[in-house]
This record gives C-alpha cells, structure tokens and sequence, in this order.
C-alpha cells in the first residue's frame, strides 16, 4: 500500500478546508471492478475450496475453511462420567437471537435452558449502535424494504427469508416495545427513522448510538424473569447426535468448574453470532470477544449446509487512529446524519451513503493509491468529517452520538472539533447456516438463527437488518422449537458423527493439530494461566 499524508500534515490540510462546502465530485465507477480490486473478500490467497464435509468443493475463505476443517476439541474419553441434563429446548447463545428464541420457546411452555459462552449479553448485540430497520414510516412499505435489502445483497439473499423478515418489521418493534425497549421518538411521540446506506426509505429506528444496548437491557431482564435456565461461561464444544444423526443436544464445557455436561434436548437452537475475532485478512474488529464462529464448526461437524462462506462485511467506520481502539465501530447513524468522508487531499470521494461493500472498497482504494493519512504505528485511513456534520447541525453529536463522544474521550479526540480516521474493520459474516422460514437447518432438530445463519443478506448486509433478522428469526425458531414431537428419551446420543468426519479429515490429509471451535482469540486474557490452559488441555492430547 502506497504511504498517505502523515497524520499531522492531513489534519493542518483538513483544518484549511473545514467549513467549505466539499462537493461530491463525480463518483460514477464501475462497481464490479472496484469490488473485485478493492475489497477484501477478494484479496488474493484469501479464498479456498473446502475439502470435506456438506459443502465440499465450495468456496471458503481460508482461514474459516481451517476452522471448519478442524479436529474437535473433546472424544468420547472427555464423557466419560459426565453428568447428563434433559430440556425441551437447548439454546446456545446470549445475545439478541438466543433470548428471543428463548423467550418464545418458554411462552409456549417448553423448559428451556440458555448457555452462553461469557456471560447473558456479553455479545455483539448489546455492541449494536445505528438501529434495527422496520418498514414503519407512512412513505414505506414491506415491498420496498424487500427491494432494498435483495438489491444491497448484489440480488443473492433468499427471496422467501427476505419476504418473512420485512413482513415481521413491524410486529418485531411493537414486541420490543412491549418488553420495555425505548426508541428515541419525536415531540409527538412518534418513532424517529433514518435512512441506512444503499436503502430508499428512512427506516431504521433507533436509541442515540447504543439501540443493541438498550435492546439487549430489556430481553435480558426477560430472559432472567422467567423460568428460563440460564448457564453462564458455559461453552458448547460439540452437538451431540443420535442413531440417525440427527441433533439430539450438545455438550457445553462448564469453564468455572471445569468439567462437560452433556445436555439431551428435543430441539437445540444455535444462535451464536459472527466470526470477527478471528481476523480475517488480519483486520482489526467490531466484534465482542465471543465472536469466534463455533456454531459454523460445530453445525458443520454434524452435517449442516453452509452458505456464501466466501463473503464477510468490512464496515467502513471503524476507528482507525489511535492504534489500541482499531477497528471499534463509528456507526453509520453518523454518516447517515450528514457526515462525509473526506481524503487526504482534503476532498470527497464517494456517496457516504452507498452500500457498505461500496464504501469500505472506496475507502481501501484512496489509501491504496496514495490519497489517505498516514497514522503511523496505526496504520492508514481517511477522515470522518465529524466537525462539519456538527458544524451544520450544531450540537448534533452531542444530542443524538453519546457513544461516539465517548469514544472520543477514550481516542482523547473531540469528534465536534476533531475528524476522526477510520479504515474499513471486520464486522460480520453475510453467509452461515443454511436455514428455512423457520430457521430449521438441513439437520433434523437443528435451529439456527442470528448471525450464525446465512440467507437473509446475500453478500453484503445493510444497516438495521440484522438487529430484525435477530428478533424475527429468533421467535420464529423458538415458536417451532417448542413444538417438537421428538422422543429424547428413547434415543442414545453421543459424539459418534465426529467419526466419519475425522475419516475424511484423514483422507484429505488435513492437519489434526487444529483444534475448533476456537472458542475464545489466543490473545483473550483469563483470570489465571491455568484457566487458560483449561480451555486449551485437549489441543496436544496425544502428547501429553
Ligand atoms: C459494534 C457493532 C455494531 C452493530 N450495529 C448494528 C446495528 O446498528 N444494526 C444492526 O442491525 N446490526 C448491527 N450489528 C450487527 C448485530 O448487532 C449482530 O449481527 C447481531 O446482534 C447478532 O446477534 P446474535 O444473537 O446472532 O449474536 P450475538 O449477539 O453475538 O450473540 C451470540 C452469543 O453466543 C455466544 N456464544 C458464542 N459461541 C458460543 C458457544 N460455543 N457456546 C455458547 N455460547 C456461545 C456469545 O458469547 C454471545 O453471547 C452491529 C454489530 C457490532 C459488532
């Protein structure tokens, strides 16, 4: 990548031109070719094809396609004595989707457990800023979100997925209301809208800057004022199967205690989010720690289909300036209120409000050709023109961007006065699990939902469609869950699928040393050193 304009000199540039009208200037470019030159889902080396399981043949990026290409942490010695619990419902995931689901589920009267790798809520809902979209606004429609988010998705999402999401929109916000969840609303009390990236309509609803965490306040204290068992810092590190190969539970790794529990479920309901920690391309992330794509590898492992592996969400604000916040999230409410992006040249180059594919590419091209601020150990970027957004909307950052402020405090920068850099970082996985209507996967009694499924966003998500995908699928999976027929009782379950798996990992000749889910980054701190290694006893067993 070519050297910008060291940090001191852009931000003098920056300075002289504050207050100008920066005009747009004419950004007309071949999407394709800026996608395919610029992004990096398409940077060299970074692709494989898979070599074994459902989608073998089938496009992967590398690193994940390690991941899933693993061997499991546990074998049957680790159950051996193991104690077993039987639910109705196993729901694996804290965050947003996994609470839905389980709220649903025990409406309906099913026992429930929930276990979470941290603790309820530490996941990147209660991280979400911008807000959740719902065709809500007189000039919208369900159809014209449709048109939005299928066009967004380059025209690859699930046409029927799609159609169930945004006709959900509207009962998805009435039911968060219900539970106690707070939209910021006008002086007439009406819900106030903004318009996401690449969308026709203004149609996110939101909280200031933190809409995930006021979201994840009222489903927790749901989740928590129910029968509903929660398990805290308890992992699943593998499903568990029956005769037939369906899913018949999993088994969870209590990391206080050390020890698995074999959990037997009718139905189980993987809801547990993206895959930003594990740094694809060795981008820095939005995401929270828990955030290492287990459910990919543990569906994987018993047979589930996969989609669009190959295709990941760079957002285009992440902080880039100074080096230990890299990659936190600016949300794209702040573009969406009016600020632009601005190179080191003091100039525009892109319509802030294109889609995020569009925007990051853009953004990764400017740098690479020379026109972005050089920050040093940091790296490089390209401002966001905060201090001309509040300069047109005076105290506007302060009012509607409580976390950016914030986020300024940690940066020692005040975005009102301040641009702040920002390069594209790591933020989600557009593709997961094959799912249905009713996030049924392609395993019988396997649910899942949230970012962990795939379908809803074809290649490229828009803003304030996951925080919906999250609470329409989460409820749709837990309403059907609930109803399973299936008879736990009768059936032997066990870890038996992970044999032919292991076969055709030898036949491929894939190195066994790997070990997945990955369950935490390496650079995850732990209370002490052996808790560390707890996590890790079974990665050399046979040199041990
Ligand atoms: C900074 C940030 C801002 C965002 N802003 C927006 C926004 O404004 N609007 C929008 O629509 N979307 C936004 N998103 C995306 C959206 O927040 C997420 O896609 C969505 O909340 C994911 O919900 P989830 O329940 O599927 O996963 P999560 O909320 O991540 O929950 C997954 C849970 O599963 C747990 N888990 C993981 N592995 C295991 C395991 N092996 N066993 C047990 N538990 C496990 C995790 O610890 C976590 O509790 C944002 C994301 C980030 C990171």
């Amino acid at each position: 990548m070519s050297k910008g304009t060291p940090y001191k000199e852009a931000l003098a540039r920056f300075q002289q031109v504050h207050g100008t009208a920066h005009e747009l200037p004419d950004t007309s470019v071949d999407v394709d070719a800026l996608l395919r030159d610029h992004h990096p889902d398409h940077l060299g080396g970074s692709i494989v094809d898979l070599e074994v399981g459902a989608n073998r043949g089938e496009r992967c990026h590398r690193q994940l396609a390690d991941m899933l290409q693993s061997n499991a942490r546990i074998d049957e010695a680790d159950l051996a004595g193991a104690k077993t619990v039987e639910t109705d419902v196993l729901i694996i995931g804290g965050g947003g989707a996994g609470c839905a689901a389980a709220l649903t589920a025990a409406k309906e009267g099913a026992r429930v457990i929930l276990t979470t790798k941290l603790r309820l809520g530490d996941s990147n809902t209660v991280m979400a800023e911008g807000g959740i979209q719902a065709s809500i606004d007189k000039d919208d429609t369900p159809q014209i979100h449709y048109d939005d988010t299928l066009r967004g998705g380059h025209n690859l999402a699930d046409k029927d997925l799609v159609a169930k999401m945004v006709l959900d929109g509207p009962d998805v916000i009435r039911w968060l209301i219900k539970q106690g969840m707070q939209f910021d609303v006008d002086e007439f009390g009406d819900l106030l809208t903004r318009r996401a990236g690449g969308t026709t309509a203004d149609r996110v609803v939101y909280f200031r800057d933190y809409t995930g965490l006021e979201m994840m306040r009222v489903l927790r204290e749901s989740v928590l004022n129910r029968e509903i068992e929660v398990w805290h810092y308890s992992p699943a590190v593998e499903l568990l199967s029956d005769e037939q190969g369906h899913c018949a539970g999993a088994v969870i790794t209590d990391l206080k205690k050390r020890r698995n529990v074999l959990v037997k479920a009718k139905s189980v309901i993987m809801a547990t989010g993206g895959i930003g920690r594990m740094h694809l391309n060795a981008f820095p992330t939005s995401n929270h720690f828990g955030a290492t794509g287990d459910g990919l590898v543990l569906t994987y492992r018993l047979g589930a289909q996969l989609r669009d592996l190959d295709s990941f969400q760079y957002h285009p604000s992440g902080l880039a300036y100074p080096h230990h916040l890299a990659g936190t999230l600016i949300t794209e409410g702040v573009r969406s209120a009016g600020a632009q992006m601005i190179n080191a040249e003091g100039q525009r180059f892109v319509d802030e409000l294109k889609p995020r594919d569009h925007v990051s590419s853009a953004i990764i091209r400017e740098c690479a050709e020379g026109r972005g601020v050089d920050a040093g150990e940091s790296g490089i970027g390209i401002w966001l023109d905060t201090p001309g957004l509040d300069l047109r909307n005076p105290g506007i950052i302060n009012k509607r961007f409580p976390k950016l402020v914030q986020l300024g405090k940690k940066s020692g920068i005040d975005p009102a006065k301040t641009p702040l850099l920002i390069y594209p970082t790591l933020h989600y996985q557009n593709g997961g699990v094959v799912i249905d209507e009713n996030g049924q996967t392609t395993v019988p009694n396997l649910y899942c939902v949230g970012e962990v499924s795939g379908g809803l966003h074809g290649k490229n998500r828009m803003m304030g469609n996951a925080l919906l995908e999250i609470i329409s699928f989460g409820r749709r999976a837990g309403h059907v869950a609930a109803q399973s027929g299936y008879q736990r009782r009768h059936n032997k379950v066990s870890i038996a699928h992970l044999g032919p798996m292991q076969r055709d990992l030898t036949l491929a000749k894939m190195p066994m040393d790997l070990q997945g889910p990955m369950l935490f980054p390496d650079y995850a701190k732990f209370d002490s050193d052996a808790e560390y290694e707890g996590l890790r006893k079974t990665r050399n067993r046979e040199e041990e």
